[in-house]
């Protein structure tokens, strides 16, 4: 049985100069640390009335639509612009060099939906706290967010504010 961490692979100088990624694909390819993986990020929201998973382009959709059978939820894409159609409603969010926007189809949460956020990596939160923007400005209450790593020198979390828990399997 292989643990999580052994089949994340550490790629160094990916995407650029200086960068370490974490590759989850060794982990998604191995059916039973899969499975594995998806019943310990289930594993604290269970019983705790998520109504919906909200997957963040793309790798977020891997994970979110594994937990959102798990949570009997329905499940949510929050996607890069364009790919949606109309009518969609997003929220633009800085990137070190740049922006981006997440989007969702405008009436993809019901008011008061209770409303889990899914990515596999939490690097410095600016996903994560747009993906929290967006589900807000639908009108859902927030359960919280689950990620399978969190790269903890890059600060992430202390941006994530609020109540709201914030859960991950994996620190690098
Ligand atoms: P942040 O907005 O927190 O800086 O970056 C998080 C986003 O970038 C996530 O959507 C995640 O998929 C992606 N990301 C950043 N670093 C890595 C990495 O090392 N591995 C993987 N798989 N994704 C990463």
């Amino acid at each position: 049985m292989s643990s999580f961490a052994s089949l994340v692979r550490a790629v160094p100088d990916f995407p650029g100069p200086g960068i370490v990624f974490r590759d989850i694909t060794p982990l998604l390819a191995d059916a039973g640390t899969f499975a594995r993986c998806i019943d310990a990020l289930a594993e604290p929201w269970l019983g705790q009335g998520v109504q919906a998973v909200c997957g963040i382009e793309s790798r977020g959709f891997i994970f979110g639509a594994a937990l959102a059978q798990k949570l009997n939820a329905g499940f949510v894409p929050l996607r890069k612009p364009g790919k949606l159609p109309p009518p969609v409603t997003g929220v633009d969010y800085q990137l070190e060099y740049g922006s981006d926007r997440l989007e969702a189809r405008v009436d993809a949460l019901k008011p008061g939906e209770r409303a889990l956020i899914v990515d596999d990596v939490l690097a410095t939160g600016g996903t994560l706290l747009a993906a929290r923007a967006l589900v807000e400005q639908l009108g859902a209450r927030l359960a919280g967010a689950v990620v399978l790593i969190e790269l903890d020198a890059l600060g992430g979390r202390l941006r994530w504010t609020g109540d709201a828990p914030l859960h991950s399997l994996l620190h690098y």
